[in-house]
């Protein structure tokens, strides 16, 4: 598999990821390196990546909880006061290994100590491979609020190797996959069309298909890395998919739902506003709900829920009642974004995926 070029980085594959990753640490005349696990990718990811790794520099490990409540600056102090304690300078080089909670909390955290040292994200599940680990947005959450504290900064590469995914729950490799889906119906029709058979492939096309999947994000962010226009596009799904996961986090008598578990739901209903609005024919509707609804749960939600859902939706938009902005998508498999719905819409997209 080649490799990717990013900004002014590349995401390199499996083996050639391994050569590069020697060769950087090799020639960047780093002092140490500093690997970030969580609880779950020490246990499943840090042997196998040990060993595969070859350099002479000395290493630590840093490991925090794992979890989206520990994507947070409290933890960032650990891990920067982990860094002081070892006295890492600036040619400290600092590895993330580990899903997107590790990839955003670790970029973040090695982009402001003593100003930024260099890091290199690995990913290791399908969700950090396919996006968080490209696109140059690292951050925590603050209050319950996700990604409020963070910055724009880039890997020197990103090392995808999907032997780290035969550990991983199967929800999790569902949560990736919503991304991957939307990725096709925002860009690339044939791509959805050769994901919509998920009996069609095997694990050894999975690493192409999140080559397509990276590839397609990628030349997005190209377009637009600081998200002014263009990179709304990859906003599909979640508009509404956002305020589904919020509504299930606050509310302790529902299970919580996987961000793409949310985001899969979020583009049913945004596709539901894509028919509404002309864009896209009932027949492909269908076709969508029905790919997604034999993938991943259906949710339950009363007509009090989804006033409360749109309540989120308003808080998380800053939007004035009546009218949020919304990515939409058409026949071909391109996105429109900024466009403008009613809440009458939103209720009517909830009315048909409820019935
Ligand atoms: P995660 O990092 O919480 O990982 C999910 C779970 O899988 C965790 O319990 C983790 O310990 C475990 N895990 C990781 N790798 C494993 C493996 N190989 N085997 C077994 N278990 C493993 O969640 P995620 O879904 O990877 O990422 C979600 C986060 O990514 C969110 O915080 C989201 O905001 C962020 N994100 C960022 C971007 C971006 O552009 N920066 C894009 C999308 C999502
Ligand atoms: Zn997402």
């Amino acid at each position: 598999m080649n490799e990717i070029q990013a900004e002014n980085y590349s995401v390199f594959f499996a083996e050639k990821g391994f050569e590069n990753l020697s060769q950087i640490l090799a020639n960047g005349g780093y002092s140490k390196i500093f690997i970030l696990t969580d609880s779950n990718t020490t246990e499943y990811c840090l042997p196998y990546f040990l060993q595969r790794l070859e350099t002479t520099l000395a290493f630590e490990i840093i490991e925090i909880e794992d979890g989206e409540v520990n994507k947070t600056i409290e933890t960032c102090f650990e891990v920067w006061s982990v860094l002081s304690e070892y006295e890492a300078d600036r040619k400290a080089m600092f590895i993330s290994l580990g899903g997107g909670v590790v990839t955003d909390l670790g970029g973040f955290v090695a982009a402001t100590y003593k100003r930024g040292i260099d890091f290199i994200s690995v990913p290791t599940t399908l969700l950090a491979m396919v996006d968080a680990s490209v696109g140059g947005k690292t951050g925590v959450d603050l209050g319950g609020l996700k990604n409020q504290v963070g910055l724009f900064a880039n890997p020197q590469m990103v090392l995808v190797d999907v032997n780290f995914l035969e550990t991983l729950p199967g929800n999790e490799m569902r949560s990736g996959l919503a991304e991957m889906y939307k990725h096709g119906l925002i860009a690339d029709i044939s791509y959805w069309n050769r994901l919509k058979d998920l009996s069609n492939f095997t694990t050894n096309d999975l690493e192409l298909l999140i080559y397509h999947s990276i590839t397609i994000k990628n030349n997005i962010v190209l377009e637009d890395p600081k998200e002014k226009n263009i990179r709304k596009k990859l906003n599909f799904g979640h508009t509404l998919g956002h305020a589904i996961e919020s509504y299930h986090l606050n509310n302790d008598e529902i299970s919580t739902l996987l961000h793409g578990e949310a985001v899969a739901i979020g583009m049913i209903l945004e596709s539901n506003l894509s028919l509404q609005k002309g864009y896209i024919s009932e027949l492909f509707y269908n076709e969508i709900k029905s790919v997604l609804s034999a993938i991943f749960p259906q949710i339950q939600l009363s007509e009090k829920d989804i006033h409360k859902c749109l309540r989120l939706l308003v808080h998380d938009k800053k939007n004035e009642l009546g009218c949020v902005n919304f990515t939409l998508i058409k026949e071909n498999g391109e996105a429109i974004i900024n466009e403008e719905v009613s809440t009458e819409m939103i209720i009517n997209a909830f009315t048909e995926y409820l019935s």
